[in-house]
C-alpha cells in the first residue's frame, strides 16, 4: 500500500509530546469534497490520515505534528486522557464514509495496513485505550464518529494476529492441561486454571465427573 502526502494546513506543533494512542474518525462526507475540507483553512479541522472507499490512503499532516482532530474535548472516557489537548499525543485517521455507514472492504484492508504501521512505528500498544473511537474523548458531540459499524472486533483481532488465540490475562502465568495424555494450553489467575478462551477447568470437570490432579513438580493439570 501507499500514503499519498495531500499537505493541510490545520496542524500545530505537539509541543514535545509522541503520539501514544490512535483515534479513529468517521467523515461526515464523502470524497472529493471531504479531503478538500480537511485541507482547507477555514475547517479549522484535519486528520494525520483520511482512508478513502476506494482503499486510498492520503496523509495531510506529518505523524510529528499535531493534526487538529480531537482537540475538543466533552465528558471523555479514555484513561490516558491527561488534561492536555489531546491532539499533542494522538494520531487521527479519518474514514471516508457518513457516520451509520459501514466501510468498504478495500478501505478496511487499507486501514488495517495502516494502523499495523503506526502501531510499529510508535511503539503503540493494541488495546482499547490507545486504539480509540473519537467518542471517547468527546462523546457528547461525537457519540457516534466512527458509529456503530465501525469493525473494532475485527481491527483488533486482525492487529493482534496470532497473538489473539495464545491471549492470556494480565497478571496470569501460562500452563499446560493434560487430557489422556495430551496437552491443552491453559493459565493460571488467582489459584484457577482456565483453558485459554477463559474456561475454568475444575468446573468444567467438575461438570463431567471426572478426577482433576494438580502436578507440582511439572506445573501442569492432569485430568484422568
Ligand atoms: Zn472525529
Amino acid at each position: 500500500m501507499k500514503i499519498q502526502w495531500s499537505a493541510s494546513p490545520n496542524f500545530s506543533s505537539r509541543k514535545g509530546r509522541t503520539p501514544i494512542a490512535v483515534v479513529d474518525h468517521i467523515t461526515a462526507g464523502l470524497m472529493p469534497g471531504t479531503l478538500s475540507w480537511m485541507k482547507n483553512p477555514q475547517a479549522q479541522a484535519s486528520a494525520h490520515y483520511l482512508v478513502t472507499k476506494a482503499g486510498e490512503i492520503f496523509q495531510l499532516v506529518k505523524d510529528e505534528d499535531a493534526a487538529w482532530h480531537a482537540g475538543a474535548v466533552a465528558n471523555p472516557d479514555w484513561s490516558l486522557y491527561d488534561g492536555t489537548n489531546p491532539n499533542r499525543y494522538t494520531l487521527g485517521i479519518e474514514h471516508e464514509c457518513i457516520s451509520g455507514g459501514e466501510l468498504t472492504e478495500a478501505q478496511y484492508q487499507a486501514t488495517l495496513w495502516l494502523h499495523r504501521q503506526l502501531i510499529a512505528k510508535w511503539g503503540i500498544p493494541i488495546d482499547q485505550e490507545h486504539i480509540i473511537g473519537h467518542y471517547r474523548i468527546d462523546s457528547v458531540n461525537r457519540p457516534n464518529d466512527p458509529g456503530p459499524d465501525f469493525p473494532w472486533q475485527r481491527l483488533f483481532v486482525d492487529l493482534k494476529g496470532e497473538s489473539e488465540d495464545m491471549a492470556i490475562p494480565v497478571g496470569a502465568k501460562e500452563t499446560i492441561v493434560e487430557i489422556g495424555g495430551k496437552a491443552y494450553p491453559a493459565y493460571i489467575l488467582t489459584n484457577t486454571t482456565y483453558f485459554q478462551g477463559g474456561v475454568p477447568v475444575r468446573e468444567l470437570v467438575n461438570a463431567l465427573t471426572k478426577q482433576i490432579t494438580w502436578d507440582e513438580v511439572n506445573f501442569k493439570v492432569i485430568i484422568k
